[in-house]
């Protein structure tokens, strides 16, 4: 029997409507990419839900880190800014929600003894604790708090006679950058999207990697090299920083030679260090972690607990790639597991 919307959401239970404490069917916890789609596809199929993000906006990394880099791998989205990209996505989404909690952290979940879920959230302002019961959950919190990797030999060697924001990481916007002159440091996806967003704007960009090749797609090397011939763009191969000099940046390639380059702004652009750790709590009450990321079965997304999902860049399965498309499949994939599941208990 399959099972009429009614019933899915009477199995959902009610939102009580009382601040500090909600029942639900399902809880998608973060409001990234992943969280976003899979509340669209729990209000397709019926399925009332929560969204909770300790953030006060959704779109997770893209609004955060990357708002205005354009958006690239996603379908029907050629030439768009992370910003509107989430901005239209919300629009889709967030209507589904039956309730949507914003600057809310998860501090803690609880199994109950019936495989359902206790979670205690605390308002990031008013430091105001309330808690959601659900029947399902589906963690999306992508790499947690996100603290920008910087390699520590240059952190050392940064003399005091710098100015204080001449290092940068590349979420900051690339209108900031504009008639100056940048240094960026890294040879990957973030790296050269921001390296072919900015060129146009900067007065001059110097891009350096310690590697021999880029790598990145393509059809971002051609940009690469058209910034390159155009004069917006010197390339440093087999280079990296070494240290930073009263607004200069040092670098050596591989046999140590020292070339000095003066800049406004030296822009690391090599990832982030995730701070995921455990996730709630739950990895004591049986779910499987390895390096901070959840391990989940590709077919079904779910983790070693009953009952509870996860989806985005918080998941580890072979040959999982971190981006859009990937967070939109798998929230699919978890909604249509907790439909099916709930169906056959119908049945
Ligand atoms: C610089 C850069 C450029 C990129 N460019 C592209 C691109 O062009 N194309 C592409 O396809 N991909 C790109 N990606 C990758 C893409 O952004 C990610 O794969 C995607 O955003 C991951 O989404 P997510 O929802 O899994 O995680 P996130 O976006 O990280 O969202 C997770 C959310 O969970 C919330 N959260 C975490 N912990 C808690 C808690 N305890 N309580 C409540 N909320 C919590 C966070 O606040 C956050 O909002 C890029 C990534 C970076 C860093």
């Amino acid at each position: 029997m399959s099972p009429t919307k009614e019933t899915l959401k009477s199995v959902g239970a009610m939102v009580r409507g009382v601040e500090n404490e909600v029942e639900i069917g399902v809880a998608v916890i973060g409001a990234g990419v992943a969280g976003l789609y899979a509340t669209y596809c729990c209000g397709i199929s019926g399925l009332e839900c929560v969204l909770i993000d300790a953030l006060v906006f959704t779109g997770g990394q893209c609004t955060a880190l990357y708002p205005e880099k354009k958006i690239y791998g996603v379908p029907g989205f050629n030439d768009v800014l992370a910003k509107g990209f989430v901005e239209s996505l919300s629009g889709q989404c967030t209507t589904f929600a039956k309730k949507l909690l914003l600057g809310k952290k998860v501090e803690s979940i609880s199994v109950t003894e019936d495989d359902s879920f206790v979670i205690r959230l605390c308002d990031v302002s008013s430091k105001q604790q309330s808690h959601v019961n659900a029947k399902h959950i589906i963690v999306a919190t992508g790499i947690g708090d996100m603290i920008p990797s910087i390699p520590r030999a240059v952190l050392e060697n940064n003399s005091n006679d710098n100015p204080p924001d001449f290092i940068q990481h590349c979420c900051i916007r690339v209108d900031f950058y504009k008639g100056k002159n940048i240094v960026v440091s890294g040879g990957g996806d973030s790296a050269i999207d921001f390296v072919i967003n900015v060129a146009p704007l900067a007065k001059s960009v110097t891009l350096l990697h310690r590697r021999d090749k880029f790598t990145c797609e393509e059809s971002k090397l051609k940009d690469l090299d058209n910034l390159h011939k155009n004069g917006k763009l010197q390339l440093l191969l087999e280079h990296s920083v070494s240290g930073i000099e009263k607004g200069n940046v040092i670098t050596v390639d591989k046999n140590s030679k020292k070339i000095v380059l003066c800049a406004d702004h030296l822009v690391f652009c090599h990832g982030f260090l995730t701070s995921c750790g455990s996730v709630f709590g739950l990895q004591e009450q049986g779910l499987k972690m390895e390096g901070g990321l959840v391990e989940v079965d590709i077919n079904t997304m779910k983790t070693s607990l009953k009952n509870c999902y996860a989806i985005g860049d918080v998941v580890l399965y072979p040959n999982k790639k971190r981006n859009i498309v990937s967070c939109f499949f798998e929230a699919d994939r978890a909604v249509r597991m907790i439909k099916n599941e709930i169906a056959s208990r119908l049945s």
